[in-house]
């Protein structure tokens, strides 16, 4: 098989990359390097099946050209991160937007199956103890920037879905529920890669509001597991896909974690959303992934768990 990442040399595409090569098909990689690094994909650039050119998928006939040569596309590449769409809303919206019409307009030329990334963002403030992938999306005002992304995201599924109900496209979207570990940078605001430097510093752990509100994280591993294995379950297509892990855990148990595991003299230093993000800024206190749906169509488990993914972080971190 041969598959185009869109935003391969970021976190989760290098991953998803090193993986299928793993597996003996070629990959193709496109990425402007905007949040992707090119120091994620240094190891793959001598393997056999690897080609990836440094360039945006907003360059519509290189994207032809790339989509035309592969039989699958993942879709990566997007602008992610609370604090990059607090900080950067225009280039959140347009990358998210923009790009991904134009992927899905290139794919649907020959029909090109798409995996499209989105996010357990798109619940938004939803209530429901466990979020399932036919339950509502509660956005919130749009003068609060964060929602940004969820919308961009929402308005990509609706486009993926539209090309496959309206033109037969094959499209399966996948909302992946705080994916982390090795390579994974804390600059746009991600909580455990900077938890982990903090940590490995002896500086402060900065626990944004009161610590209480909660996440669920998977291994990259893990997600990258599910992404191929989705890439050719025939029924997935047309379906959206929570991905993820289901255990929960309190921002503040995980400050605590994160500094026992990395045998550190850091203490908790509580910053208030306001400071953190800016004025009025509203977070999603609980988040946790109905998995039933990915269990049935391709027997996913998560391999690891909340320690394992720390101690990876951890001795990524130590070796850069
Ligand atoms: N967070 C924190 N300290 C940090 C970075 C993040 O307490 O230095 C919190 C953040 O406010 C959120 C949680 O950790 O409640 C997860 O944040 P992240 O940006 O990793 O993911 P998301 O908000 O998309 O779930």
């Amino acid at each position: 098989m041969k598959a185009l990442i869109t935003g391969g040399a970021g976190f989760i595409g290098s991953h998803l990359a090193e993986a299928l090569l793993e597996e003996g098909h070629e990959v193709y990689i496109i990425d402007d390097l905007s949040t992707g690094s090119i120091d994620n994909i240094d190891h793959l650039k001598e393997r056999k099946g690897f080609h990836y050119v440094v360039d945006t998928i907003m360059n519509s006939p290189l994207l032809a050209e790339l989509v035309d040569k592969c039989d699958i596309v993942y879709h990566l590449a997007a602008a992610v991160g609370v604090m990059l769409i607090v900080e950067s809303p225009v280039r959140t919206i347009e990358t998210n937007v923009k790009g991904t019409e134009e992927v899905l307009k290139h794919a649907n030329k020959k029909k090109k199956k798409v995996i499209i990334a989105s996010t357990s963002e798109v619940y938004g403030k939803s209530s429901q103890k466990l979020f399932r992938e036919d339950g509502d999306l509660v956005m919130g005002s749009t003068t609060k920037g964060r929602w940004s992304y969820a919308c961009s995201k929402a308005l990509d599924e609706f486009l993926g879905l539209a090309y496959w109900k309206e033109k037969g496209l094959p499209v399966v979207v996948l909302r992946f529920f705080n994916i982390v570990g090795p390579r994974q940078t804390g600059r746009y605001g991600m909580v455990i890669p900077r938890f982990v430097k903090q940590a490995l510093h002896n500086k402060p752990i900065t626990v944004f509001g009161d610590g209480k509100q909660s996440r669920c994280f998977a291994h990259v591993k893990d997600a990258v597991d599910a992404l191929i294995k989705i890439g050719v379950t025939e029924d997935a297509v047309g379906q959206v896909i929570n991905l993820g892990n289901d255990s929960e855990v309190s921002i503040e148990e995980l400050a605590i974690k994160v500094m026992k595991l990395a045998n550190s003299k850091s203490e908790i230093q509580y910053i208030s959303y306001d400071d953190a993000y800016e004025e009025g800024f509203e977070d999603m206190l609980r988040r946790v992934p109905d998995l039933s749906k990915i269990n049935k169509l391709i027997g996913y488990k998560s391999k690891y768990d909340l320690d394992d993914i720390i101690k990876d972080v951890i001795k990524y971190y130590r070796e850069h």
